[in-house]
C-alpha cells in the first residue's frame, strides 16, 4: 500500500485532528431516530464510547433533554445531564462526540453553536440537519475561532 494510499484509506489519526469519530449506523439511527422525535425542536445528546489509538469508536447514543425547547437552540437540562454521566461511569465510558440537531437548517454549526461551546476543542459536534427530505449528518470540530469538517467513518451493523 502507498503512503497515499493509507491517508485516502484512514490512518487511524487524521491529521490535525485529535481523533477519528467511528458511529455504528445503528447508534447514529438513534440519534436521528431522536432528533426526529423532538421535532420542531432541537435534539441533543452524547455520543458515548472510548477513545483510543487516535480512535473516537462511539458505543450508544445517551439522549438529553433540551431545556430550551427551541428550534435553534440547545441547552443540556442538568438532570438528563447528571443521568447521562451516571450512565457513563456505569459502562467506564466518556463523551466522544456531542450530539444536536437543526430542525430546519443545514447541519453547519452556528453562531449560537460556536458562541455556546463549553466542550473545548477536542470533542467533535455531530449535527444532524433535518431540513432536507433525508436527514444529513455532519461532524465538526470547534473552536474559538470557526470550525471544520471532522473524519467519520460510519459501520454497518455487525451481523
Ligand atoms: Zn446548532
Amino acid at each position: 500500500m502507498s503512503e497515499i494510499d493509507a491517508r485516502e484509506t484512514g490512518d487511524a489519526q487524521p491529521p490535525g485532528e485529535p481523533f477519528r469519530l467511528t458511529i455504528p449506523s445503528a447508534v447514529l439511527d438513534a440519534a436521528i431516530a431522536h432528533a426526529r422525535a423532538e421535532l420542531p425542536n432541537e435534539s441533543c445528546g452524547f455520543f458515548a464510547g472510548r477513545v483510543e489509538n487516535g480512535i473516537g469508536n462511539v458505543v450508544r447514543y445517551l439522549p438529553l433533554v433540551n431545556e430550551r425547547q427551541s428550534p435553534t437552540a440547545f441547552a443540556t437540562e442538568p438532570r438528563s445531564l447528571f443521568e447521562a454521566y451516571r450512565r457513563l461511569r456505569e459502562f467506564y465510558e466518556a463523551v466522544v462526540s456531542v450530539v444536536h440537531s437543526h430542525p430546519t437548517s443545514p447541519p453547519v454549526p452556528s453562531r449560537y453553536d460556536l458562541d455556546e461551546n463549553t466542550y473545548g476543542p477536542n470533542i467533535p459536534w455531530v449535527i444532524v440537519g433535518l431540513a432536507g427530505s433525508e436527514p444529513a449528518v455532519r461532524t465538526w470540530w470547534l473552536n474559538e475561532s470557526g470550525f471544520r469538517k471532522a473524519t467519520v467513518q460510519s459501520e454497518p451493523e455487525r451481523q
